[in-house]
């Protein structure tokens, strides 16, 4: 399995479903440092570093506290030509339209392709993106391009401060406990963020609470019932034990989301090419150079079996 292993006894902890707490009858095996809920389903990784012992499995280089050369400038003019083209709503005007619409567009596009969700608008002047495990700031520089007001926080004190340098509104704190007031965002972006959580379902109900009535919370998390994942077994890349708490499939998650507060508006899949071409190294199979996804890989997507979940919730309306 592609995974570290744990430590000292001292250092671990038993895993508990994030929706039942400890089930009654226990969790089954699936392999080694993974189990399944008896009752819910959801499943995930026990026994468990200690959060104290945590850190120890993120080196300094953890890929997402480095700012990969996003070219502000290449971003302006694509979304220049975006805008030309009819692909983005107008520029943003000062009062909050009715933003359903608008969102209902942008998540269109989203779904057919025509735009990915990076080229996501913002809905109206000073619409508020919180970015939750931002690390440099990569994704808030676009979102900044895009008309956004950029938000940040992240557990990386040294990404933090480079995204404040950036000139993001930026904080330290972990999702599980955001410090902001309620209801004051539009879109929150949890990419790569929920499965390494102890405390999934805190963190949505924070997504719950900071957003809009209007708002759109977007998740993208490994997706454990996918080709890939059947595919190679206990090899697949994305397990990313014991880094990875939880492991989610369109039912866990939403049921998640659901007990949170959330309503799930669009479920989508996407494709991992790395996370395929490591498993497959892991597997002993032969590997292609190319991190383009292959035409196989974007149809298995399409039909919701890609490597990623990518799921968009709205605050339930009473
Ligand atoms: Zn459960």
């Amino acid at each position: 399995m592609a995974s570290q292993e744990i430590g000292a006894e001292a250092d671990v902890e038993n895993g508990r479903c994030a929706l039942c707490g400890d089930p009654s009858p226990p969790a089954e095996p699936v392999w080694p440092g993974l189990v399944r809920c008896p009752v819910c389903g959801l499943l995930y990784t026990h026994p468990r570093p200690t959060p104290a012992a945590m850190p120890r499995y993120y080196e300094s280089d953890y890929y997402s506290y480095q700012f990969h050369g996003v070219r502000p400038r290449s971003h302006r003019l694509k979304i220049a030509l975006w805008r030309a083209l009819g692909m983005l709503p107008p520029r943003p005007r000062s009062s909050r339209p009715p933003a359903l619409a608008r969102w209902a567009r942008a998540l269109l596009t989203s779904q057919h392709g025509v735009a990915a969700t990076w080229t996501l608008a913002a809905p109206c002047a000073e619409a508020r993106f919180l970015d939750v495990g931002c690390g440099a700031g990569e994704r808030l520089e676009l979102a900044r391009d895009l008309g956004w007001e950029t938000w940040g926080v992240d557990l990386g004190e040294a990404a933090v401060r480079d995204a404040a340098r950036r000139g993001h509104r930026t904080a330290v704190a972990s999702a599980e406990a955001l410090p902001f007031g309620d209801a004051i965002f539009d879109y929150l972006n949890l990419s790569h963020v929920l499965e390494h959580l102890y405390e999934p379902l805190e963190a949505l109900r924070e997504c719950s609470r900071l957003l809009r009535p209007e708002g759109v919370v977007q998740i993208t998390v490994p997706n454990c019932a996918g080709w890939g994942a059947r595919r190679y077994g206990p090899h697949w890349r994305a397990w990313d034990l014991p880094r990875h708490l939880y492991h989610f499939t369109v039912a866990t998650l939403t049921a998640l989301a659901e007990r949170a507060g959330l309503r799930v508006a669009v479920t989508r899949t996407l494709t991992d090419e790395w996370v395929l071409q490591e498993s497959r190294r892991a597997a002993g199979e032969k590997v292609h150079g190319s991190l383009r996804p292959t035409y196989a890989s974007r149809l298995r997507a399409r039909r919701g079996d890609g490597e990623n979940l990518d799921v968009w919730c709205m605050p339930q309306t009473e």
